[in-house]
């Protein structure tokens, strides 16, 4: 299913980034009796453009103000669209993945922006925000408010199942990773793309169908796995894992100052 008129572009933009290992993000790895590695896990957001028309899949968050996991900071969100050339004032659409801090930490950035968000996901969250239990979890009640000043302005779009957003772009909720993560399949004018996010992370994962070790549902987090390979046997489209540093080998740089951090995936 090619879209020969397709104008979507997609860049894959780098804002952070650590070394990890597949033993420890690979659920019980050692059972596939295979050698441990490194893995350069790459922390990302994505600008689709249309013509003059932004929209963004995720934000990033921002790494000097606290160290989660040892992520280290490349270029901060702000700075990254700067090089890019984008206004977050101008951005006109902002797709949540789920509501981890690393996706949507800086979206009170784009007060102009439709937010478009899995139902389950705001239900799961926010029922937690409720009842005062997100502690030791990865999402923060300042990141919600930020999701509940959308709602409150009437910019966000909850999504319970497989929605084209906008001309081009579907966004279909899986669960497991988290309870209503979006998944998005985008037509770009290099052929589809389906955007794994946090669905999965690797290319391992989507090769082999293996489940990340931080998961709400392990069985939904299998059956978003195989949805991933279903969905690219039906539509041909090429799989972006969410924060796999080989992503950058096998994509263009965007040519000028975001070289560095920025990738032509679509
Ligand atoms: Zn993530």
């Amino acid at each position: 299913m090619s879209a020969p008129d397709s104008n979507l572009e997609i860049i894959q933009v780098k804002y952070g980034e650590r070394i990890t290992q597949k033993s420890v993000v690979f659920h019980n790895y050692a059972d596939y009796g295979q050698p441990d590695g490194d893995l350069h896990m790459e922390y990302n957001f994505w600008v689709i453009r249309d013509g003059e028309k932004v929209m963004l899949l995720d934000t990033g968050y921002d790494i000097p103000a606290r160290d989660w996991l040892g992520e280290q900071p490349v270029k901060a969100t702000p700075d990254g669209l700067a090089l890019l050339g984008i206004d977050p004032l101008d951005v006109s659409m902002v797709i949540t993945s789920h509501f981890h801090y690393d996706h949507i930490g800086y979206l009170g950035l784009f007060t102009n922006a439709q937010v478009v968000s899995g139902q389950m996901e705001y239900d799961y969250w926010f029922g937690k925000w409720r009842d005062d239990q997100l502690e030791g979890e990865f999402t923060i009640e300042s990141d919600l408010r930020n999701v509940k000043q959308a709602e409150d302005e009437g910019r966000l779009r909850l999504i319970s199942e497989p929605t084209e957003v906008y001309p081009g772009i579907t966004v279909y909720p899986v669960g497991g990773h988290c309870p209503g993560e979006l998944l998005t399949l985008i037509q770009s004018r290099s052929g589809p793309r389906i955007m794994t996010v946090d669905a999965a992370h690797f290319y391992e994962q989507v090769e082999n169908e293996w489940p990340f070790f931080a998961f709400t549902d392990l069985e939904e987090m299998r059956q978003a796995l195989s949805f991933i390979t279903k969905l690219t046997a039906d539509t041909g489209a090429t799989v972006i894992p969410g924060h796999d540093g080989r992503v950058r080998d096998r994509f263009p740089q965007v040519p000028g100052p975001a070289s560095e951090i920025a990738t032509v995936v679509g």
